[in-house]
């Protein structure tokens, strides 16, 4: 049975009501404290928001990206670090759906509602470049034997299971799922970024951890190309997520030009504050544009890896861009940890490194265009 435009609907409401009552109010506090506040993640799991975009008939609640990544972009408009949390989990249950066999989904999935699921590809020689991983899968008898270290992992620590990019005794990549509690398993130090301060962003380091065969996604070989998958999906929900925080920006920027006076006029009324705000405005309906686009072609089964690309490339420069907009219309207050904008730059900042580099993106869309 397939999800009516009613149940979007009201996917997109409770997701609103949430971002209300639950996270926008505690937005200051989450990147003052660089955590999540007590309490708040597991308000998220009791919720049922884990369960997104998971298959029916795992238990979830089966939502397409279309309504996923709208529901991010207003939950990001709150709160830009749990959107992130989120869009972390689904582009990694996107992998089990395309890559991960009968066996391991159905070990796994159905605890996708309360157990968070990450993607780990970046090592500390770097991330870019996934065929230069250091990570090793070792074939013995049925099983493999996985050693490495993953850094900068979004969620790690707070996630319980992990797909890991590794390399073959020949040298081929291939993704396997480690659970945390599995034998040689251990969580090692948590970043400390300057931006999304509530996402825990992490080292995960694998010492002998044996999996058997079904925890291979997909086949040994096809480990670039999964990760290039979750990339795809990821950027979809981070370009929803980048034009959330640019709804931020704006909400901010208006209300204060609304409120404040140069000389004995309001602030939106002055042509220099109109085309910051026109442009903040202009930016955001783009990045929603290019978002919603990947997210209609991926449901439609159609090519959507370019156009994810340019809505995070886009979004991730646009966002900053619209945040130093925003700051300058508040002035002296717009610098002042006493306002959001200044922490919704660095929130942004992240996301022309996470999931492909701007630079890494640059290429890809470069290389698409070039093909055709
Ligand atoms: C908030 C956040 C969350 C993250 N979450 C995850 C996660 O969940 N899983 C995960 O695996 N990783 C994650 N990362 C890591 C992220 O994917 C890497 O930071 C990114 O891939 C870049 O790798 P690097 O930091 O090692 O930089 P490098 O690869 O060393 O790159 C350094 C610079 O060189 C440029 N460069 C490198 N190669 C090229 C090239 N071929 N062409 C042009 N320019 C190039 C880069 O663009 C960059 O400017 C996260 C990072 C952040 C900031």
């Amino acid at each position: 049975m397939s999800i009516t435009l009613d149940q979007n609907k009201m996917l997109i409401q409770m997701i609103k009501e949430f971002t209300a009552n639950e996270l926008a109010p505690l937005d200051m506090e989450i990147d003052q404290r660089g955590d999540y506040t007590d309490g708040l993640f597991q308000k998220v799991v009791d919720t049922g928001l884990l369960g997104m975009t998971l298959p029916r008939e795992f238990g979830g609640a089966g939502f397409d990206y279309v309504a996923t990544a709208q529901a991010l972009e207003h939950m990001a408009a709150g709160n830009a670090s749990m959107a992130v949390t989120l869009e972390g989990h689904f582009k990694t249950i996107e992998q089990f759906i395309k890559y991960g066999n009968k066996a391991l989904n159905d070990a796994y999935l159905p605890s996708a509602t309360k157990r968070i699921f990450a993607f780990s590809m970046t090592e500390p020689s770097g991330g870019s470049n996934p065929k230069g991983i250091s990570t090793r899968a070792i074939k013995q008898g049925d099983n493999w034997v996985i050693t490495g270290d993953k850094i900068m992992i979004t969620n790690g620590g707070l996630a319980e299971v992990y797909c890991v990019l590794s390399k073959t005794e020949d040298d081929q990549l291939a993704v396997f799922v480690v659970d945390k509690d599995m034998p040689g398993f251990k969580f090692g130090k948590r970043e400390d970024f300057i931006g999304l301060k509530g996402v825990p962003v992490g080292e995960v380091v694998l010492n002998h951890v044996v999996v058997p065969e079904s925890h291979l996604l997909g086949v040994v070989g096809q480990g670039l190309e999964i990760g290039d998958n979750a990339h795809a999906d990821a950027r979809i929900l981070m370009g929803a997520v980048l034009a959330g925080i640019m709804d931020h920006e704006l909400a901010t920027a208006v209300s204060y030009s609304k409120e404040r006076k140069a000389m004995d006029t309001p602030l939106y009324q002055l042509q220099v504050t109109q085309e910051k705000i026109a442009d903040i405005a202009i930016a955001r309906e783009n990045t929603r544009a290019l978002y919603q686009k990947g997210a209609t072609n991926k449901v439609a089964n159609q090519p959507y890896d370019e156009i994810a690309a340019m809505a995070k490339s886009y979004g991730s420069r646009s966002a900053v861009l619209s945040g130093d907009k925003a700051l300058q219309i508040l002035g002296g207050y717009g610098y002042s940890h006493e306002y959001p904008v200044e922490h919704l730059i660095r929130d942004a900042r992240a996301m022309e490194l996470a999931e492909g580099t701007i630079e890494k993106m640059n290429v890809e869309i470069t290389n698409a265009e070039i093909a055709k």
